[in-house]
């Protein structure tokens, strides 16, 4: 007992390693009024599953809870494999693979006497999770991780779950699809300032869907979510206050504000908008450098309608040095993705791409294989002008090539699409 008093006292240093763990990730902030239930991992914060919005932990062994911050550091720490920290409170660590998790959490619930309402709510939300989404279990059960959500959400009144389940009943998933029970249920999560809670009932009321559609109660509780740190909901906000729509007066250094917050959390759809406002000099300075590289960084993340933007970059040079390769691979991409512009701005791009008498090679083409390999140069007749076919060498007649992949005969330039 000794022991364990004098260890609360003298908390390790941050980084500090024993035994080859490290035992603390962050360093906190002082409480400004002591917690009700601090978290045994700093001390300073409600141990609790959802703290200010953000998802708290579990140790799925003994049931103890953390905090939102602590359970990141957890997170990233696992991730990182080699530092698992254990549970300051039973000294496991943390489970390696979702088996061990599921199978922790099966033991957790079996046994919860020593447990109290909440740790048996947010084992219930973990365990409803990993059902939902097919983690330890051989495929997703929606009608189980329905029933522990319900569980959890009436008899913990617990946040997550009250979110989830509505989640569960907006999408239809193991319960009955209903937006007015969705939104029930958001709501009283809302109450208790859960943000994901705040994003969804925000989104409910953007599209009407089980309550009354108001651009002003969207606004409202998306910036509740947004001011707790939600990427979701700051780049729905930054919309509203671009587009100005139902009500909401067009306010560009807001959208520019909630835009760049949710951009700086690697957000794709902010990183786009925010790369529009760059690049048409809106509530800004026009820069078509810095929006090539948030276009770049959105169409990494495979964000179709950023990868078009770039595309155009590309095609038009600006911000970037103009290449057609380039820009074509790029719609490629976009197109690949839905994007309906993309297949115009490809249509475009082809007489710059090829002229009447460019050398190609055919590569890549699945109707007719073995065209594949072929050399030939691109021809145009009088009957069909501007509609361009390939002639191949040694052929009697020109070859129609549309919509697949030709290669340019110039050193290291591939194109990957003809009309
Ligand atoms: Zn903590
Ligand atoms: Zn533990």
């Amino acid at each position: 007992m000794a022991e364990k008093s004098e260890e609360k006292e003298t908390m390790p240093e941050v980084g500090a390693v024993v035994d080859g763990e490290v035992l603390r990730f962050w360093e906190p902030e002082p409480a400004a009024s002591p917690p009700e239930h601090p978290c045994p991992g700093c001390t300073v914060r409600e141990d609790t599953a959802w703290h200010a919005g953000i998802d708290g932990g579990q140790c799925f062994k003994c049931g103890q809870l953390y905090c939102g911050v602590c359970a990141k550091a957890a997170e990233k720490a696992r991730a990182l494999k080699e530092l698992l920290p254990p549970c300051v409170v039973c000294k496991a660590k943390v489970g390696e693979t979702a088996d061990e998790d599921f199978s922790r959490l099966i033991g957790l619930l079996t046994d919860t006497d020593r447990l109290d309402t909440r740790q048996v709510s947010a084992a219930k939300c973990n365990l409803a999770y990993m059902y939902a989404n097919g983690a330890g279990t051989s495929k997703p059960d929606h009608n189980e991780a329905a029933r522990l959500y319900s569980e959890a959400a009436a008899e913990g009144d617990d946040p997550r779950a009250q979110t989830n389940l509505g989640f569960m009943h907006e999408h239809g998933k193991g319960v009955g699809q209903s937006y007015s029970e969705a939104a029930r249920l958001y709501g009283a999560a809302v109450v208790k300032g859960y943000a994901n809670a705040e994003f969804n009932l925000g989104l409910l009321h953007e599209d009407g869907l089980g309550v009354d559609q108001s651009y002003c109660e969207a606004l409202r509780l998306y910036t509740l979510a947004a001011e707790q740190g939600d990427a979701k909901a700051q780049s729905n906000l930054g919309v509203l206050y671009m587009e100005g729509c139902g009500g909401i007066e067009q306010n560009l250094d807001q959208a520019l504000r909630y835009y760049k917050l949710a951009a700086e959390q690697a957000f794709p759809n902010a990183q786009c908008n925010l790369g529009s406002m760059y690049a048409a000099g809106e509530g800004v300075d026009a820069d078509p450098e810095e929006a090539c590289r948030l276009y770049r960084l959105a169409a990494a993340n495979g964000h179709a309608e950023a990868q078009f933007s770039l595309g155009c970059m590309y095609a038009n040079g600006t911000g970037v040095d103009q290449n057609y390769s380039t820009a074509s691979r790029i719609f490629v991409s976009a197109r690949d993705l839905g994007y309906a512009g993309a297949t115009d701005a490809l249509h475009s791009l082809y007489p710059l791409l090829f002229a009447v008498g460019v050398a190609v090679k055919v590569v890549g083409l699945a109707k007719a294989p073995q065209l594949n390999g072929q050399h030939g140069i691109v021809w145009t007749s009088a009957a069909a002008p501007g509609r361009l076919s390939v002639l191949l060498s040694g052929a009697e007649k020109p070859v129609a090539i549309r919509g697949e992949n030709l290669m340019l005969k110039q050193p290291d330039v591939k194109v990957e699409y003809v009309v």
